[in-house]
């Protein structure tokens, strides 16, 4: 399946800023395994401090519908859904401060629930509650899965710290719902991001949600995460896919794990031959027994056929084995 891609923004600042972002956007070269890009954009911004940038709010609906991209942005209330169904804004994200409390869950599920299934987003991206608290989680996407839309659970950390438990623990409990990675708020660092986006891609997450700017410095918000389309590009074209592990390769190791235990016993008593024929060796030389007695091989070679031909084991596989086998305790009694 391809991965998803979100990218854009962290925030809608004005129509120039969107322009030259899907502009840039426009120009990627997308790697084989991803699918096309979503749009993301946020409006309404959740903000620990009311001194700080909050959002364009409803007037960045319209601009964000010029982007010739699907876009999603983030909603937290009943009156978000009614203005981006208003304007058909293709999806839609619950962010970490939304997911954390199971109330405005439900009545975000319960206003989608009023709207026409036809009106409804296209996909909601679900992030991880700002707590280590994977039922939360869950709870968000149970809440909204009567919906009947597709839902994407994002990894995006608690305070900058990677939370993979929680975040395969509800892969595990929810496995057809897409995980993607968000390593923007993941880490609250540009320079982590491409390393991060490699990390999902071995843990086989199933897409990306990205802050993208092309003036980072100068964004109204999150401006230490947000990377620019080239830095996007060179990451995108460092990615290197694992080799997915097939069911018959799962297979294959365990048996080449039982035959590497064989083999180290078939081993061990060649050893154990090759020392016990020393042994007869110094008998031998001590008696003045002659080293090579044709009879004693012709006796060995005619019991180890018959056992062979009885167990269906090609014999002149096994006939060459005994003359190899005897040709080392004759030098090894010389
Ligand atoms: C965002 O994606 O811009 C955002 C606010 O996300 P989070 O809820 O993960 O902080
Ligand atoms: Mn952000």
């Amino acid at each position: 399946m391809l991965k998803t891609l979100v990218i854009g923004p962290c925030a809608v600042e004005n129509p120039q800023q969107l322009r030259e972002i899907s502009e840039a956007m426009k120009e990627l070269v997308l790697p084989s395994f991803c699918g096309p890009i979503i749009f993301r954009a946020g409006i309404w911004k959740p903000r620990t401090s009311p001194n700080t940038f909050q959002g364009v709010g409803n007037a960045g609906l319209t601009w964000l519908k010029e982007i010739p991209f699907p876009v999603a942005t983030e909603v937290a209330t009943a009156e978000h859904i009614y203005a981006c169904v208003k304007t058909h804004i293709d999806y839609c994200w619950l962010g970490t401060r939304t997911t954390i409390n199971p109330i405005v869950v439900q009545e975000l599920a319960d206003t989608w629930q009023k709207i026409s299934p036809l009106d409804r987003p296209k996909g909601i991206f679900i992030k991880n509650p700002m707590a280590q608290d994977v039922d939360l989680w869950i709870g968000a996407i149970d809440r909204l899965s009567p919906l009947n839309v597709p839902l994407y659970a994002v990894h995006r950390g608690v305070n900058h710290h990677p939370c993979w438990k929680m975040a395969f623990e509800c892969h595990r409990q929810r496995p057809n719902i897409p995980l993607l990675l968000d390593p923007s708020h993941l880490s609250g660092d540009a320079s982590q991001v491409g390393l991060l986006c490699q990390q999902a891609l071995d843990l086989d997450f199933d897409g990306w949600m990205i802050e993208v700017h092309c003036h980072p410095d100068k964004a109204l918000s999150d401006s230490k995460q947000q990377i620019t389309p080239q830095q996007l590009q060179n990451i995108l074209n460092g990615l290197v896919l694992p080799t997915p592990i097939t069911e018959g390769q799962k297979v294959l190791k365990e048996l080449r794990k039982q035959m590497d235990e064989v083999d180290d016993e078939l081993w061990d008593i060649i050893q154990q031959r090759i020392e016990l024929s020393q042994k007869i060796g110094v008998v031998k030389k001590k008696y003045h027994i002659p080293i090579l007695q044709v009879e004693r091989l012709q006796d060995i070679l005619q019991h180890r056929l018959i056992w062979a031909r009885e167990r269906h084991i090609d014999t002149s596989f096994v006939e060459q084995l005994i003359i190899l086998l005897h040709e080392v305790s004759i030098k090894s009694q010389i």
